[in-house]
């Protein structure tokens, strides 16, 4: 998980860091660097000053001299006059040495040059997914905490990783839910949950899971062959209602899938069975039949939870997706499948905060106990850049 974005990530913040570390104090760009460039480029100015604070001292060191005039030889008294200007100097140079260090060490970065170094992290983030809203957050958050204000150079690279951190955690804002507490909390039953999402994108396999988890939750489970539409659909979810033990209500290819879903509903009541889950059809979301047809099943249905199921490695393509059907049909929460076999992670980044609906579970394998939490510290520790 998010093996790809990780590394993208670390080597657009390295990239970024060396040119701020490295940039020479270019001139003309700040008010400060001009001062000391001023200085660097005119050091007769800085001699000057310092003649004629030794000129002061020479000044002060005669009288003293001449207080204590007959005790010291000449030759002595030159001596150490000399040695006094000698360390004067030494401490005038270290002062306006260490002054510009401190300059060349502090830089500003102005709006122009942030977009500029901003695009490799733009092309690490969009080369991994990441949708643009999301991008657009990333950006404006590290601008605030870079543009226009005095960063040391050796801090470069923790503010940006402080920065993206932050935004990162705040793209997983949307408070937590837990199906199952949901569905345990809820007095009547059956409990009725529907499954939205593209062909392929593991609906089917995704319900064999939550009935697994709803059985290992002493929940009893009911499963409606929703899709009618897609080849070999009702035998799949045959197979996994055998190898679960879970009834499966099925009608012939071709039927009514609002009616397969009543149906299932009903046995339902008269079993006493705790939970539906029901398969849809997926073909293309943006077909209006599939549409007009899950809003048919949610109108007389009216199930008590809508899950959406995206496929995590399509990327912002599922978050567009979740968006359509939201629009649609409406959901309530979303299931990321094949998180296992998505090495750029972006969905995952983007799908809360574009879509605004909880991320349920993540879909991490084919097999029945391949379900793992959401859950938003594992992701940034996972992401530890
Ligand atoms: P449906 O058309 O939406 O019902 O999709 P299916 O449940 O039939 O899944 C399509 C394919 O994706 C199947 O080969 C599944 O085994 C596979 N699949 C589903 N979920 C996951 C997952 O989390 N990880 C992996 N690696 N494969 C998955």
């Amino acid at each position: 998980m998010f093996k790809f974005l990780k590394e993208k990530i670390k080597q657009a913040i390295e990239k970024i860091t060396h040119r701020i570390e490295t940039k020479e104090v270019p001139k003309g760009i700040k008010e400060e660097d001009k001062l000391d460039e001023k200085a660097v480029e005119k050091p007769a100015a800085v001699e000057e000053k310092i003649e004629k604070d030794v000129s002061k001292l020479e000044e002060h060191e005669k009288l003293e001299v001449k207080e204590e005039a007959g005790k010291l030889e000449k030759a002595a008294v030159i001596e150490e006059i000399a040695e006094k200007i000698e360390e004067k100097e030494q401490a005038e140079k270290k002062g306006f040495f260490g002054k510009l260090k401190e300059k060349i060490a502090t830089r500003k970065i102005d709006g122009k040059e942030f977009n500029e170094l901003f695009w490799e992290l733009e092309l690490a983030l969009l080369e991994n997914n990441v949708a643009v809203e999301v991008i657009d957050k990333i950006k404006g958050d590290l601008r605030m905490s870079i543009v226009d204000k005095p960063v040391k150079r050796s801090e470069v690279d923790s503010i940006i990783q402080r920065s993206l951190k932050k935004s990162i955690r705040d793209l997983f804002g949307i408070a937590k839910v837990d199906l199952i507490d949901i569905i345990k909390r809820e007095k009547e039953r059956p409990f009725i949950i529907v499954f939205f999402g593209t062909n392929g994108s593991g609906k089917t396999t995704t319900i064999s899971k939550i009935a697994n988890l709803c059985l290992n939750n002493n929940l009893s489970v009911v499963l409606g062959a929703g899709d009618s539409f897609r080849k070999a659909a009702i035998e799949q979810i045959e197979e996994l209602g055998r190898r679960l033990n879970v009834r499966v209500i099925k009608h012939q290819y071709g039927a009514d899938p609002t009616a397969v879903c009543f149906d299932t509903v009903k046995f339902a009541r008269t079993h006493n069975i705790d939970v539906v889950l029901l398969d849809t059809a997926g073909r293309q979301h943006s077909n209006r039949n599939l549409m007009e047809e899950l809003r048919k099943i949610k109108r007389v249905i009216k199930p008590d939870f809508s899950v959406f199921i995206a496929e995590s490695i399509i990327g912002n393509d599922a978050v567009i997706q979740a968006k359509v059907f939201d629009n649609e049909v409406g959901i309530d929460g979303i299931i990321l499948t094949k998180v296992d076999v998505d090495e750029k992670g972006g969905a995952m980044i983007s799908m809360g905060y574009i879509t605004r609906k909880p991320i349920l579970y993540l879909g991490s394998g084919q097999g029945l106990n391949d379900l793992k939490e959401f859950n938003p510290d594992n992701m940034l520790e996972q992401l530890n850049f």
